[in-house]
């Protein structure tokens, strides 16, 4: 995307990024952009796939006994 004050390509920090997806998963950074200095806040957008288990395990990845078929 375009910077919204300077009209360059939005050029923000990696260390934002690293922040973001270490720390704060869910939740966002707030960081100058490196083309301006302008304030930007950074949310991660995260989604998740559901797909039924078919293997052979007995437990889930706490434990719990799953039905059998
Ligand atoms: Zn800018």
């Amino acid at each position: 995307m375009k910077c919204t004050k300077c009209g360059k390509d939005l050029v923000l920090p990696n260390r934002a990024y690293l922040n973001l997806e270490t720390y704060k998963v869910g939740g966002s950074v707030m960081t100058a952009s490196e083309c301006c200095n302008t304030g930007y806040i950074i949310k991660m957008n995260v989604s998740y796939k559901t797909t039924e288990y078919t293997g052979d395990a007995k437990e889930d990845d706490w434990g719990v006994e799953l039905r059998k078929s």
